[in-house]
């Protein structure tokens, strides 16, 4: 295995091991635990002594190939692979906090990781500060004595919404509080937050890391210190393991990663010219274009556009739906990052649970709509769109 190689081939042959068959694909391990060959031997391994597996709870073959494959990706020195994404964001989070301690976030998460911080933390006594992240001085003004961790997402589910990464971990570096960034939007390949200064990375590998609707799954990389002060045993005592038969499947997964993104990106990227022509659209937001608010900020820290895209109907809810049940291609699912395009409506799906305050605040209104651009031909994806505008009624 090379550390020097590009992305493409780590993604391909990157942290495999193979067993005595040596077979070509990845093997599934479906092991809950491990026999050791004289009792000395069971003793060295769990002393530490000896390297090697001893229960499926702390790590096993498959999943250690999907973490040694996501590592090189990061550019992290260590990972775990989790059960799914929300998993991997409360073990990093809550594997480094005590009673006492704060939190700083930005309040534009995706809603679980909005209610992790803003209303499960604080049941154990960990206060959190949601703030508008876009603003460095809204960071700064939110530092107390205790804050120990600051958590963002960018770009921004749906509007997205871009954070200064780097002067986020400037600031945080002041004060000696950890950065967490959850990743999903950017994916591993458009930008690296390890190298902008944050401490750790998240991911819902649910997303673009499957990338054809299978299965669940998550990962927090980091370095080995961090990994091993905070996460170690907190993952191995708590739970949140990912099956051997999902990291099997996001492992074959993660070969096509930059072959799907690549294409999603074009096709995001097109649409997004499209809807902008389009005079029953009021608004497009997408992270590839000049037009993008922050797209300074993006310039510095994103190496692509994104496979999303969000735009704003003139019509309202209406329009929304209208143009959502016109379309015939792209289907109407709230997840994304997958093969198929998909489109949803977020102030009746992933942020109904907001006050309307708040979703003012995120810059969802009424006619707000998120696609999650797919593979398909960008042709067949720009047809789906002129039809169903066509039907509805600006
Ligand atoms: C989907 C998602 C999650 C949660 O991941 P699951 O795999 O569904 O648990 C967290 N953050 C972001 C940005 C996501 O898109």
């Amino acid at each position: 295995m090379s550390k020097s190689w590009r992305p493409a081939t780590q993604l391909v042959h990157g942290g495999t091991t193979r067993s005595q068959h040596g077979e070509t694909a990845e093997a599934i391990f479906l092991t809950q635990g491990f026999v050791y060959d004289t009792s000395a031997a069971a003793e060295a391994r769990f002393k530490g002594e000896t390297d090697g597996f001893i229960y499926a709870r702390y790590g096993s073959p498959t999943n250690d190939m999907f973490e040694k494959r996501m590592c090189l990706l990061e550019g992290a020195e260590d990972a775990r692979a989790t059960a799914s994404g929300m998993a991997a964001v409360t073990a990093a989070i809550l594997c480094q906090l005590k009673a006492g301690d704060h939190i700083v976030a930005a309040r534009a998460l995706f809603g679980s990781c909005r209610w992790v911080v803003e209303t499960l933390a604080p049941k154990y006594g960990i206060e959190c500060t949601l703030i508008d992240g876009r603003d460095l001085a809204n960071w700064e003004k939110a530092i107390q004595k205790n804050t120990k961790v600051f958590f963002l997402e960018s770009p921004t589910n749906p509007t997205l919404e871009v954070i200064d990464i780097a002067g986020v971990a400037k600031l945080a570096n002041q004060i000696g509080a950890k950065v967490v960034v959850d990743n999903v939007f950017a994916t591993p390949l458009f930008q690296k937050p390890l190298e902008l200064g944050a401490h750790v990375v998240v991911y819902s590998a649910t997303k673009h890391i499957d990338g054809q609707g299978r299965c669940l799954g998550g990962v927090v990389l980091s370095d080995k210190a961090w990994i091993d002060e905070n996460l170690h045993d907190y993952f191995r005592h708590t739970g949140p393991a990912m099956s051997p038969f999902n990291a099997w499947t996001l492992l074959k997964g993660i070969e096509t990663l930059p072959l799907r993104v690549k294409q999603q990106t074009e096709n995001a990227s097109r649409i997004a010219d499209f809807l902008a022509d389009s005079n029953k659209v009021a608004q497009v937001i997408y992270p590839g274009r000049k037009d993008h608010p922050q797209a300074d900020i993006i310039a510095k820290q994103m190496t692509g556009g994104s496979t999303l895209v969000c735009f704003e109907l003139k019509g309202g809810k209406e329009a929304a739906f209208a143009l959502q049940d016109a379309l015939e291609v792209i289907k109407i699912s709230n997840n994304l990052g997958d093969a198929k395009s998909l489109i949803t409506h977020p102030a009746t799906t992933t942020h109904k649970n907001l006050t309307d305050e708040a979703r003012a605040e995120l810059g969802i209104s009424a006619g707000t709509v998120r696609l999650s651009a797919g593979i398909e031909d960008s042709e067949d994806l720009i047809e789906d769109f002129s039809r169903a505008l066509a039907k509805i009624n600006a």
